[in-house]
């Protein structure tokens, strides 16, 4: 089989670090900036960054249109931090005229960790994955307040609180696993797009 051709979207965020990892697991990543290097590739990774940063440069790089529509025609796409809001279909305290993708039926919180203590790292079960735990790294993370029905959760926080989603050919995690050597996630994501290609 070909190696799967994986775009990163490149417009702002932790972009190397997801292009490492699926360089490493075989895949050929490339950086999204266009709508014509969007339709080159067979899957989306969405990195870690700032989300109202990244949605403004979708719009001025006139890709928002063309990445909803590939979410539309079932595009496997990876959201991390960031990048799950941007695949949420609602956000819970976006700043004015905050706009997302869309995709994920679920509704995050942005920065729902903020305050003094905004980072921090914990083992995380992922039933989904198996074992072991997941490392996890949450930089001033979201969490998922609300799933909704054509959506799932993949792990939650001991507290109960949804920190990883799928809904077919779309996941997203509230923490980094390309900052942190997991690839299970990437895995996952390329089988995905294995099957859809
Ligand atoms: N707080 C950021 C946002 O709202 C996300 C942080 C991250 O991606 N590490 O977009």
């Amino acid at each position: 089989m070909p190696r799967p051709r994986i775009g990163v979207l490149a417009l702002q965020g932790d972009v190397r670090e997801h292009a490492r990892v699926l360089d490493d697991l075989g895949a050929s990543a490339t950086l999204v900036r266009r709508s014509a290097e969007l339709a080159a590739v067979d899957g989306l990774v969405l990195p870690g960054g700032e989300s109202t940063v990244i949605d403004k440069l979708a719009r001025a790089f006139d890709l928002r249109a063309p990445i909803r529509e590939a979410i539309a025609s079932g595009m496997p796409m990876y959201g991390t931090c960031a990048g799950l809001i941007l695949l949420a279909d609602r956000i819970g305290d976006g700043i004015e005229g905050q706009q997302t993708f869309g995709g994920l039926d679920v509704t995050v919180r942005r920065n729902a960790f903020g305050g003094q203590v905004e980072s921090f790292e914990t083992e995380l079960d992922v039933p989904a994955l198996g074992a072991p735990p997941v490392h996890a790294t949450f930089i001033r993370a979201p969490v998922v307040e609300h799933v909704g029905a054509s959506a799932r959760a993949l792990a939650a926080l001991a507290d109960g609180r949804v920190v990883a989603v799928e809904q077919g050919n779309l996941m997203g995690t509230a923490f980094h696993p390309e900052v942190t050597g997991e690839t299970r996630f990437h895995r996952r994501f390329l089988a995905k797009v294995a099957a859809a290609s």
